[in-house]
């Protein structure tokens, strides 16, 4: 295996200092491992934009509750290493909690209002684990952008926010949802999924994906985004939120809407799910 691994931060930059030096543009692709298909989209499209790709393999544990499932999330860093290298990253940057989290760290980053709607409603905490880690990988390796999934919605906004609140010089890039072929997102929870359950979990992108269809037949927010939940809490999910957003400030809409994003979260047993849709919906499914 060609493809280097730094442990440490002082590691990281000087692998990193080098290619800096001789101008080349550098992309970040944070992750916490366990990969797919989704995630290597990403780092195909960061080599796309950028010369040298690094991709960040950490399951931070500032972003998981109490009684979420950080000690059961998958791991698998040489699988991950061989599907990195296949797609073309230059360099991994696998630190351990120690190095992220030394004995003594206490900083947070929050950012309010964002944070606490939708997925921060259900997960007290979550986004300020993510913004305090994501601002440590960018301030880490400081890189020219840093691409994350549309599948996280709300934390790619939060993202956002947090770069162009704290001033960081890097460009967010926002890669599109890779899909199985029925539909069901990739996410590294589907493993968690038995058989039964992961022949029902594609009922969550049909519903999302319907209501967005409503909604551009000029279907009212509300009464699409009821039918949803409606249609999701049949089929025996737990419904966390069908909801339709604005897709820049993720506020409430209601009545007819032009632009939008419809999101939902669910549970399917032991299993939280995500999903979400544009409005208009995309043209390429
Ligand atoms: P995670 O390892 O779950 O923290 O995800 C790392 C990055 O991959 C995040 O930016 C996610 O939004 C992105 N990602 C996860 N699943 C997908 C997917 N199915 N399609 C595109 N991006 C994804």
């Amino acid at each position: 295996m060609s493809l280097t691994t730094a442990r440490t931060v002082t590691d990281l930059r000087d692998r990193l200092a080098p290619w800096r030096k001789a101008g080349e543009r550098i992309a970040l692709v944070p992750t916490m491992g366990a990969l797919h298909q989704g995630h290597l989209s990403l780092v195909t499209l960061a080599k796309s934009k950028a010369d040298r790709v690094v991709a960040s393999i950490f399951v931070n544990p500032l972003q998981f509750g109490p009684r979420e499932d950080f000690h059961r999330y998958p791991r698998d860093e040489v699988g991950d290493l061989a599907k990195l290298e296949g797609a073309g990253a230059d360099l991994v940057f696998a630190p351990d909690k120690a190095e992220m989290y030394p004995q003594g760290f206490s900083t947070r980053v929050n950012l309010g209002d964002l944070t606490e709607d939708l997925c921060g409603a259900a997960r007290p905490n979550h986004f300020d684990g993510v913004a305090t880690v994501v601002t440590k990988l960018l301030l880490q390796c400081a890189p020219d952008l840093a691409v994350f999934g549309e599948k996280d919605y709300q934390q790619l906004l939060v993202i956002k926010r947090l770069v162009s609140d704290l001033d960081i010089p890097v460009e967010i890039i926002g890669g599109p949802i890779v899909r199985e072929e029925d539909g069901l997102a990739l996410s590294s929870r589907n493993a968690y999924l038995s058989p039964a359950e992961r022949a029902t979990a594609p009922l969550l992108y049909q519903t999302v994906f319907e209501v967005a269809a409503d909604l551009s037949k000029g279907r009212g927010a509300d009464d699409a985004a009821h039918a949803g939940r409606f249609k999701l809490e049949a089929a025996g999910f737990r419904v966390d939120y069908v909801a339709v957003r604005d897709p820049e400030t993720l506020k409430p809409l209601s009545g007819p809407v032009k632009q939008a994003r419809v999101l939902a979260a669910v549970h399917l047993g032991r299993t939280r799910l995500i999903d979400n849709v544009a409005v208009p919906l995309p043209t390429n499914r």
